[in-house]
């Protein structure tokens, strides 16, 4: 009897080391895929990589941090990718059943938007580009909102029932949103902020208007 117990412990010890290796094997291959990808903006074996960012985050950031890399490699990629996979059902979603998320925090410092039920209501004043940024959009038939945070957006979400989301934000916000729209069936696209912050950041706008490019009819 004795001896079964050690054989049982010998074998779940074996199995806990291996499990451990291969686990560090597929932390390291993504790695390498990851940086890889960020280089040169080809991604191979995309499946892998998202397995990688999402099951093996932490292995694989600490991976990043123990070679002097920033980990926010990490998060690039993982957007990047989630974005690609989701960007033609969000183009092939009708415009009217697409909602755009802008931070509050991209206004002029000298915004005068008022807050309402549905975020900041934007005059498009001219002291910044999201008024006619909006004014684009909605154009095309996307519903567009200034939000101070994320209960505004869940709230919103729940209101308009769209089918795919622009979300602009930080990595942060960002990655929040995606997972959200995963567990919501939606498809969502994500766009980073060139500079984040809490007031005057800045975003890429020729990335946002090829983003909102659109395929679908409204
Ligand atoms: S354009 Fe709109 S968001 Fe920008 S500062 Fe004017 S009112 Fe505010």
């Amino acid at each position: 009897m004795e001896i079964e117990i050690d054989s049982l412990f010998i074998f779940v010890g074996k199995a806990v080391v291996f499990g451990a290796i291969a686990l560090l094997v597929l932390a390291v291959l993504g790695s390498l895929l990851i940086a890889y990808s960020f280089k040169t903006e080809r991604f191979i074996l995309p499946n892998f990589m998202l397995f990688s960012i999402t099951v093996l985050e932490a292995i694989v950031k600490a991976m990043f941090r123990l070679v002097g890399v920033d980990d926010a490699i990490v998060d690039d990629v993982g957007i990047t990718l989630k974005n690609k996979i989701s960007m033609k059902k969000f183009r092939d979603t009708p415009t009217n059943k697409r909602l755009i998320f802008l931070p509050q925090c991209l206004r002029a410092a000298d915004c005068p938007s008022k807050l309402s039920q549905e975020g900041m209501k934007c005059i498009d004043c001219g002291h910044c580009e999201v008024g006619s940024a909006m004014k684009s959009a909605e154009s095309m038939g996307y519903k567009v909102f200034i939000v101070p945070g994320s209960s505004f957006i869940k709230r919103l979400v729940r209101k308009h029932k769209p089918g795919a989301i622009l979300g602009v934000g930080c990595i942060t916000e960002i990655k929040a949103g995606l997972e959200m729209c995963e567990k919501l069936n939606l498809f969502g696209v994500g766009l980073v902020l060139d500079k984040a912050g809490c007031v005057s950041t800045v975003l890429n706008w020729d990335n946002f208007y090829e983003f909102i490019e659109s395929d679908g009819t409204s």
